[in-house]
């Protein structure tokens, strides 16, 4: 397989796929780099070995051309941290980025309007009637999928190279993140230095076990995360199920738990899963107490009591000391951690407690050794939050495409570099 160290970039062009999809206030400031300084470690290798690039992203959710989802608005931004003066073409496609790109001079770097301005991007139909038949849906998508050749051909004819630094969307078989490889021959396609990174990291906690393996898995339903918990039972040696799951397998065993979050059709899938566990020797751990409100407010009265005996009116909104203690016990005592969703609606910060105390024990854990990643977009935001980003051993930077790699998926964006 061809990497970003091996290759020799020098005159020559290569179609770098990031991930620039990043938050902007009504002013369009940013409001969050991280995603663009993820990339620029690639960008700035091809530009220093003396190649150009022609860098693609996508920008939101835009269902045409919308102002509001325009990349202009970063272009000075992407410039500023990558030293140089980045060129724009104000569609993606068309004349004026096929002769900007085949300007290019080594050193030189091009952003192009976001791809999702065009269907063909994702390759779905876009503005279909709600009254449209079946039929007329199928033939949309049809001509959706036709017109999706000549745009990747496109994009892919304004490099020599294709390089895909955007594991946010490896998930997706969309035109710049999977589909524009095939006109790329082996030597001539690659994951980027952050695309890399996040395939190791993904591989070590799938095959590469040092155990007491322990995942942790938060958030609000277990509708979300059935798969990537049936996938984990067959790893790891302790699951942390916890946040707004919690309730669900708590009243599932009977417990009363007042108006906290519950998904009564899941309940007997609780109990299976429970059961699962206990066939596959993992142990399989809940939370003891919990910290209740009385309203879904940061400042609701609050209480502890035990998780299963909320009383009517209450709802549980983070766990409490003994479940702490619990939690960080089987923490501090793994050797390999998968952190997954917060313990608690760790937006209001008087139920932060729980997912920061759950951040601290993995990151003892991993002075002592663990290796430890952190992802899903919310616990991101936990770790950054408590200023433990720096603690932990990887932090990715891949919300649905980080889960769906640990359920055990080929991820389009990966298997087309390297056919797996
Ligand atoms: P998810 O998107 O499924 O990973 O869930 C993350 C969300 O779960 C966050 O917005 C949390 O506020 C929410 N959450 C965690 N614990 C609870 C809880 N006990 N009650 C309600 N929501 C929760």
């Amino acid at each position: 397989m061809q990497t970003i160290d091996k290759f020799s970039f020098a005159n020559k062009k290569a179609f770098v796929r990031v991930d620039f999809n990043v938050p902007l206030d009504e002013n369009f400031n940013i409001t969050d780099d991280t995603r663009i300084r993820a990339a620029l470690p690639t960008l700035k290798k091809i530009l220093a070995d003396g190649g150009s690039v022609i860098i693609g992203s996508h920008l939101g959710r835009p269902k045409g051309v919308t102002d509001k989802y325009s990349l202009k608005h970063i272009l000075a931004h992407v410039s500023k941290l990558l030293g140089v003066d980045v060129q724009f073409a104000s569609d993606c496609i068309g004349e004026e980025a096929s002769l900007k790109a085949a300007a290019l001079k080594p050193g030189e770097a091009l952003l192009l309007e976001n791809l999702r301005f065009y269907a063909e991007e994702e390759g779905k139909p876009r503005g279909l009637a709600e009254n449209v038949s079946e039929e007329e849906k199928k033939i949309a998508k049809k001509a959706v999928k036709e017109s999706q050749k000549n745009f990747t051909k496109t994009l892919a004819s304004y490099a020599d190279c294709y390089v895909n630094d955007a594991f946010g969307t490896a998930h997706r078989a969309h035109a710049s993140t999977a589909l524009i490889a095939t006109y790329f021959d082996t030597d001539h396609k690659m994951f980027g230095y952050l695309m890399e990174k996040e395939v190791k990291a993904v591989e070590k906690i799938l095959n590469d076990i040092t155990r007491p393996f322990t995942a942790i898995m938060g958030g609000s339903k277990v509708s979300s995360k059935i798969e990537i918990i049936e996938n984990l039972l067959n790893k790891v040696d302790n699951l942390i199920i916890t946040g707004g799951m919690t309730y669900t397998f708590t009243k599932a065993m009977g417990g009363k738990i007042g108006k906290s979050i519950c998904e009564d059709d899941k309940l007997d899938l609780a109990l299976e899963l429970m059961q699962k566990a206990k066939e596959k020797g993992v142990n399989l751990v809940l939370a003891v107490d919990t910290k209740i409100a009385d309203d879904f407010s940061n400042d609701a009265k609050t209480d502890f009591v035990n998780v299963n005996e909320i009383p009517d009116e209450w709802e549980g909104l983070d766990i409490g000391p003994e479940t702490e203690a619990l939690y960080a016990e089987v923490i501090k005592n793994s050797k390999t951690i998968l952190w997954n969703g917060p313990t608690g609606v760790f937006e209001f910060d008087n139920f932060t407690h729980g997912s920061r105390a759950v951040g601290e024990a993995i990151v003892e854990a991993t002075k002592n050794g663990a290796f430890s990643l952190v992802g899903g977009g919310d616990s991101v935001a936990c770790v950054n939050k408590f200023g433990l980003a720096d603690g932990v051993s990887y932090v990715s930077t891949g919300g649905g495409a980080l889960l769906e790699a640990i359920e055990g998926k080929v991820l389009p964006g990966i298997e087309a570099i390297r056919g797996y």
